[in-house]
């Protein structure tokens, strides 16, 4: 049995690579000409399968990949990626050597962080090349950009001689935004914050190759924010939206991943069963039941539970009873020539909205959901791998 069939066995996404370089393009358009296009690739690529999203990204000629811890960023130098990499998140810097071994661009959000990355630089006569975070209302990482006067220029003082440390070349300055995607007001208090930041940094003398601002929402709906690059996340992956996925959207974005599960089995059973733990869900007629292998060790929110359809033969079919660990059971008593062995689609474009409603969180989480036991099962050229 190859690899692929063994994948194609159970439970499975699909990551459609044709799909990702469609919606680059798509997205390469909306950002300012001259600004560089960053693909967030962390977390798995968002469950996507990181190293082969970032190798067809590579490809398609995105102009960096963003990661969020250092060790990602090793994972994909040992898989030869060249392009430049930046780690959004703040790291311990006892992973300083790797920074620099791995050409890896570390955002730095305070000076302490700096102090030891430049001490470790500067004794092993290496250049840890950083990006330097302001946070400007995000309130996680960054420097704080105060409001009265006196303090703004303490604060950029504090960043010019972070700039100034031996063994780093502070190359950027970025902000995160908190609420691009309802808080019109605060996004652009925000990006005139990370402008100032710029602008009493520059009055010091010192400018920065890179400014940047915004992710996947904050380029579509601010372009000021755009400066020299946009960070493509979520949309990379095909949703405009998080919560509403593309349903309001005319980008035509691709949806990347799509979950299938082949059915175990199909079981007649009589109205007046209970069905799975707990026994929250009784037939109220005699049924036909589809056993799906998937559960929530793949990924599948128990929170479903009674609360979900999957399509099966393209028709949607009701979630009954419990999610388990390893299996979950639909009703398919409308479609009667469903047998073990046929697909049931678990996750599509269509449904991400509905998966993220329903278990009351985004899509960002759907498509971080399967699991480490889940295949991912690449198409490319229209050629299917794993
Ligand atoms: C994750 C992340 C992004 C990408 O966010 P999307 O909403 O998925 O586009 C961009 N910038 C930073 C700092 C991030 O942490």
């Amino acid at each position: 049995m190859t690899d692929l069939e063994l994948a194609l066995s159970r439970t499975w996404a699909e990551i459609n690579l044709d799909d990702l370089a469609v919606n680059m393009r798509i997205l390469r358009k909306t950002l300012t000409p001259s600004a560089k296009f960053l693909a967030v690739v962390k977390a798995n690529a968002y469950g996507h399968g990181m190293i082969r999203c970032a190798k067809k990204l590579q490809e398609c000629g995105v102009d960096w990949l963003a990661v969020a811890t250092v060790p990602e960023g090793v994972e994909l130098r040992k898989n030869g990626i060249t392009l430049p990499v930046l780690c959004l998140g703040q790291a311990d810097p006892g992973l300083a050597s790797l920074m620099a071994d791995y050409r890896i661009t570390q955002a730095v959000g305070d000076s302490s962080n700096a102090k030891a990355l430049s001490d470790y630089a500067q004794s092993a006569g290496k250049v840890i090349s950083i990006h330097i975070k302001v946070d400007t209302g995000m309130s996680r990482t960054g420097f704080w950009w105060p409001s009265d006067p006196d303090s703004k220029d303490l604060t950029a003082r504090e960043i010019f001689g972070v700039c100034n440390m031996p063994g780093l070349y502070a190359e950027g300055m970025f902000t995160h935004f908190a609420a691009a995607d309802g808080d019109s007001d605060f996004t652009r208090l925000q990006l005139s914050r990370l402008l100032e930041a710029r602008d009493y940094l520059r009055e010091m003398g010192r400018e920065f190759e890179l400014v940047h601002a915004a992710a996947s929402v904050g380029v579509l709906d601010y372009p000021a924010a755009h400066l020299d690059m946009g960070r493509f996340g979520l949309v990379l992956y095909g949703y405009a939206s998080t919560e509403t996925g593309n349903e309001e959207s005319k980008l035509g974005l691709h949806p990347v991943m799509t979950v299938k599960s082949r059915i175990t089995a199909v079981r007649t059973l009589p109205a007046g069963t209970t069905i799975s733990y707990g026994r929250t869900y009784t037939l109220r007629r005699d049924s036909v039941i589809a056993v799906i292998p998937a559960g929530y060790a793949d990924g599948v929110h128990r929170v479903l539970s009674n609360n979900y359809g999957v399509k099966i033969h393209g028709a949607a079919c009701p979630v009954l009873g419990r999610v388990c660990m390893d299996m979950m059971m639909a009703d398919v008593t409308a479609l009667p020539s469903v047998k073990a062995g046929d697909v049931a689609v678990l996750l599509d474009g269509e449904l991400a909205p509905i998966a993220a409603k329903n278990a009351g969180t985004i899509i960002h989480e759907i498509v971080c959901s399967p699991s480490a036991r889940v295949p991912r099962v690449y198409i490319d050229g229209g050629k299917m791998s794993v």
